[in-house]
């Protein structure tokens, strides 16, 4: 269309110059005609050079020809920008999913630089994704097993790392997974495993214990039995094995009973609130069977209750019988650890947002760093004392579990030499006041 348009106006440009001078004024015309093209052109190019450098929504006045290549131009540029918004923010929601996830994500390159890394992977691994981008992972995860992993090229396993703020006391496991993909990049996947390392030794030990508690008095048990089947006793020594075996069958009888309550209760979720009883019933019923407990071992201990008067027709909302059982195992506790004729206290205030009773004594207390580890399945102090007494080691733990099904808690608090108090915790929400008549 252009095309035509300049060859007529040549045409036209040579034919003024012939009538006016000839071939010669044709000529000339002609090349003057060409030279202020060349030169308007050049200008045309030079604003429209200027445009490219610098796009905007204005596009500067230029002839036709170039005006139509213009507006074109501008309109795949509008929409290359476009889809480049597009994928930037489909790009940003994929980095903020994988930000979202819980695992450590590392991108590396052929080299095992890094390319990206998101919020997990620098937790783990104590990275920055802006600092270090571009570095080699190697000389940032500095554990050997890592590198003989990394350049391995056998990536079917994954391995168990220590992460960035790993200490002795405080152990951190990190389990890593590299997986290969497009070009020699490698995707480097992390998950903290310290949770699950704990767990798993946790259920180890905990079988260990079991067997080692049943062991004893069954090794116990067939060792009279044997005797029993091969010796000739006297009645005297019958009835002092027949002794010794009823203890034994009973230790374990304790042991069970107190695993399969204690795998009730991490089991059940938190206990209804539709049944309730009184506070007077409970201190009752733990008293007569501590007072059973201090004949059985001839302790002698006495008990004080000291709990405010207008407690005392208060009701808590929950299991009795496992409130009982928590508040039971804490005055028998305090008897086995107080020494003969030594003075156990049992109290009950009302604070703000609480209902607390304590069982104070005046054993041998207990140091500071056993304290937090007592509620522990099989946790002792003292593995004789608490064997001799008839303590299973899931006392504790027990009445932890049972005031977190009441949404409580159990606090301990303990000065060597001179004793101790286990306070349990229930919250006012579980309490009903009551009704006062004027
Ligand atoms: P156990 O059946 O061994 O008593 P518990 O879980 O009831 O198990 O208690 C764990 C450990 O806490 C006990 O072995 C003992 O060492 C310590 N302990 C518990 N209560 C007292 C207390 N009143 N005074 C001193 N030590 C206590």
């Amino acid at each position: 269309m252009f095309l035509i348009g300049y060859f007529f106006t040549a045409l036209l440009v040579i034919l003024v110059g012939f009538l006016v001078g000839g071939w010669f004024g044709a000529c000339c015309a002609l090349f003057a005609a060409c030279f202020s093209f060349a030169i308007y052109q050049s200008a045309q190019n030079e604003k429209w050079l200027m445009w490219l450098q610098k796009p905007t929504e204005e596009l500067p006045e230029l002839s036709n020809d170039l005006d139509e290549i213009a507006v074109r131009t501008q309109r795949l540029l509008k929409q290359k920008n476009s889809d480049l918004q597009t994928s930037d923010a489909n790009l940003a929601a994929f980095l903020s999913a994988i930000q979202a996830s819980p695992d450590g994500v590392v991108m590396l390159n052929y080299f095992n630089s890094i390319q990206w890394c998101n919020h997990m992977a620098e937790r783990h691994f104590g990275l920055d994704a802006t600092r270090d981008q571009n570095q080699i992972i190697n000389n940032l995860i500095r554990d050997p097993l890592f590198s003989e992993y990394l350049s391995s090229n056998d990536y079917t396993q994954g391995i168990i790392i220590t992460g960035h703020q790993h200490q002795i006391e405080r152990p951190i496991k990190i389990a890593i997974n590299l997986y290969p993909y497009a070009n020699n990049a490698k995707l480097l996947l992390s998950r903290d495993i310290t949770a699950i390392e704990q767990a798993d030794a946790m259920r180890r030990d905990f079988v260990a214990n079991v067997s080692h508690e049943i062991r004893t008095p069954l090794t116990v048990l067939s060792g009279f039995i044997e005797a029993f089947q091969h010796s000739k006793l006297s009645v005297t020594e019958q009835s002092k094995y027949l002794d010794l075996m009823a203890q034994q069958s009973m230790r374990m009888q304790s042991l069970t009973s107190d695993l399969l309550l204690l795998s009730r209760l991490e089991a059940s979720p938190l206990v209804s609130t539709s049944d309730s009883f009184l506070l007077s019933d409970l201190i009752d019923v733990c008293v007569r069977d501590a007072k059973a407990l201090i004949v059985t071992l001839k302790s002698q201990n006495h008990i004080k209750i000291a709990h405010e008067k207008d407690l005392t027709n208060i009701q808590i909302i929950g299991s009795m019988s496992e409130i009982q059982s928590a508040l039971s195992n804490l005055i028998s506790n305090a008897i086995r650890y107080t020494p003969a004729k030594g003075c156990i206290t049992i109290n009950s205030v009302l604070e703000d947002s609480h209902l607390k009773i304590t069982v104070s004594d005046e054993g041998e207390g207990i140091e500071p760093q056993h304290i937090a580890r007592l509620t522990e399945r099989f946790y002792r102090v003292d593995t004789s004392r608490s064997r001799e007494t008839g303590g299973t080691g899931l006392g504790l733990a027990i009445v932890k579990h049972v005031m977190l099904r009441h949404g409580g808690e159990l606090r301990i608090e303990s000065t060597l030499g001179s004793g101790s108090q286990f306070s349990l915790y229930i919250p006012t929400t579980r309490i009903i006041m009551p009704l006062v008549h004027e």
